[in-house]
């Protein structure tokens, strides 16, 4: 039994239609890596939806055990980075795609995808955040980059109930920015206005085929939808604004014209949290550190165990999850 440890597996091949459980593996069967890791929280973002319903292609080899993000404690390292009983944390890497992840009890993974926990945060806070947290503080440190600050105007924040569009908004009204939030669930408007949002906009207002310029109304604007949706906030945004795009909620495609870029001088900033720089990563998360409270990550979060993930992950994919899931690994 002590060689055993639970986690979620996912497996596929010419015999097995793809499927994922919650299993008992043997500890052995852990990848060889650099460092050990008893993972204490992981979380559920919607990669991880997608690799455990199997709706995406997110899984690159079989079996995988999910989970693009977690928080650990240090078992054993085989280089100097770190040493047992230090807390670590992973974002991305291609961890719960192409290396075993942290929906599991213990992780083995490189030492070189690690940073240390900030010391503001608890090992659970740090999982209520998670990568939509850290993937919306580096979207807005790009905007800080591009100097856009609350005397620009107004910043729109898409997928507004989505783990990194409710974080988006917190740190911008937190930085004293003005946020107007792109909605398809207007009946959560009162979590919105809680997060700091001052503004609500259907996102039927943005989500179909629109003029190559429209009407110069927002100094900026989070993404984290694609598709139409991100086409007309480029042909929306004032005389030098600027949009950083993360993702796909509403589709891969970007059916723009160029007009926004040439004639108002418009950015689209690309936002890849997976392969990010080490130095970027600690930013973000010092940055993290200083601007969340424990109040808001409990506001925003529910926790639930191991072997509450496969149903957790379906409502995912259902849209009937509002805010952060964060997995007990050790439950
Ligand atoms: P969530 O599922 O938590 O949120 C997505 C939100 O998008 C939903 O809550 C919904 O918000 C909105 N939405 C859903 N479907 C549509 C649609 N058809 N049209 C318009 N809006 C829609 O996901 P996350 O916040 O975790 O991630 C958001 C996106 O960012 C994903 O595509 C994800 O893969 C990507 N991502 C990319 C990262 C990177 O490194 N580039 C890192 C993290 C995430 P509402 O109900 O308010 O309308």
């Amino acid at each position: 039994m002590e060689n055993l440890l639970n986690a979620i597996v996912i497996n596929k091949s010419d015999e097995i239609p793809y499927s994922a459980k919650f299993d008992s593996i043997d500890t052995n069967s852990l990848p060889d890596n650099d460092v050990s890791i008893n993972v204490l929280y992981s979380t559920l973002n919607y990669k991880d939806g997608l690799a455990i319903t199997g709706k995406g292609p997110v899984v690159r080899s079989f079996p995988m055990v999910p989970g693009i993000d977690l928080v650990g404690e240090v078992s054993s390292c085989k280089t100097d980075d770190f040493q047992p009983g230090d807390t670590v944390i992973l974002n991305g890497f291609g961890v719960g795609e192409k290396h075993w992840g942290g929906l599991a009890q213990k992780a083995c993974l490189s030492a070189d995808w690690l940073i240390p926990k900030p010391a503001g945060l608890t090992a659970k806070q740090t999982m209520q955040i998670g990568t939509a947290g850290y993937t919306a503080m580096l979207s807005v440190i790009a905007l800080e980059k591009q100097n856009i600050t609350p005397e620009s105007g107004d910043i729109l924040v898409t997928g507004a109930n989505g783990g990194v569009g409710s974080f988006a908004i917190y740190l911008l009204n937190k930085l004293g920015f003005n946020v107007v939030a792109v909605t398809g669930r207007p009946e959560q408007s009162d979590y919105l206005t809680d997060l700091g949002a001052k503004q609500i906009i259907h996102r039927d207002e943005f989500s179909s085929p629109g003029k190559p310029l429209a009407k110069e109304r927002f100094a900026a604007a989070i993404d984290s939808v694609g598709s139409h949706t991100l086409a007309n906030i480029c042909a929306s945004l004032k005389y030098g604004g600027v949009v950083t795009a993360c993702g796909l909620a509403q589709g891969m495609d970007l059916p723009a014209s160029v007009a926004p870029f040439i004639l108002r001088g418009v950015s689209l900033i690309g936002i890849d949290s997976v392969m990010r720089p080490k130095a970027d990563r600690i930013e973000a998360w010092n940055r993290l550190s200083s601007l969340v409270s424990a109040e808001h990550l409990d506001t925003i979060s529910s926790e639930i165990g191991l072997n509450e993930v496969i149903k957790s992950a379906d409502e995912l994919m259902a849209g009937k999850v509002r805010g952060r899931v964060v997995v007990n690994c050790q439950n």
